[in-house]
C-alpha cells in the first residue's frame, strides 16, 4: 500500500467517539501491530491508557508518561508488554543500530526486558510509594504466537 492509499484509508471516518475516558489500566508495550492491547484484552475504547514504543523501551518520558496516568486518572494497574518475536529485542542482541539509544535500552530476552522494566518501574517514583500504600501494582506479560496465549509474571 503505497501513502496515498494509506492516507485514504486513515481517513475514512471512525467507527466511534468517545468524549470521555475511564481507563482502569496502563499498558507499556511494543509498537509492532501483532501487539494491540486493547484488542487482546477484549477492551473497548477508552478502557486503556497504552503507551507504545519500539520494544516498549522505557525513557524518562515514557516513565513520566505512566506516571501521568497513574496520578490523573483512576488507574491502579500498570501492565508491561512485551511479546515472542519482538524485531526491536532482535536488533539489539544483535546491535544492529549501535548509535541508536532505542537499543541501548534493551537488554536480554523479550521476557528478560520486560521484567527489566517493571523492576525499574517499581523501584522509581511515584510507583515506590504507591505500591508500598497498596495503590498500585504492576506486572510484566508475554505475549506468545507460537503458544496462543499471554503469560504473566
Ligand atoms: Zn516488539
Amino acid at each position: 500500500m503505497n501513502a496515498d492509499m494509506a492516507l485514504k484509508r486513515l481517513k475514512q471516518p471512525p467507527d466511534k467517539y468517545i468524549a470521555t475516558a475511564s481507563p482502569f489500566a496502563a499498558v507499556l508495550t511494543c509498537s509492532d501491530p501483532r501487539v494491540c492491547p486493547d484488542h487482546l484484552f477484549r477492551c473497548e475504547l477508552g478502557d486503556l491508557f497504552v503507551v507504545r514504543t519500539a520494544g516498549h523501551v522505557m525513557t524518562q518520558e515514557i516513565e513520566e508518561t505512566l506516571a501521568f496516568a497513574v496520578l490523573n486518572m483512576d488507574i491502579h494497574l500498570i501492565v508491561v508488554l512485551g511479546h515472542e518475536g519482538c524485531l526491536a529485542v532482535k536488533a539489539a542482541a544483535e546491535n544492529a543500530y549501535p548509535d541508536w539509544n532505542l537499543t541501548k535500552l534493551i537488554h536480554g530476552t523479550e521476557e528478560e526486558h520486560s521484567t527489566a522494566c517493571k523492576s525499574r518501574l517499581c523501584a522509581i517514583e511515584p510507583f515506590k510509594s504507591m505500591i508500598a500504600d497498596g495503590k498500585l501494582q504492576i506486572h510484566a506479560a508475554h505475549l506468545s504466537f507460537t503458544d496462543k496465549e499471554i503469560q504473566w509474571f
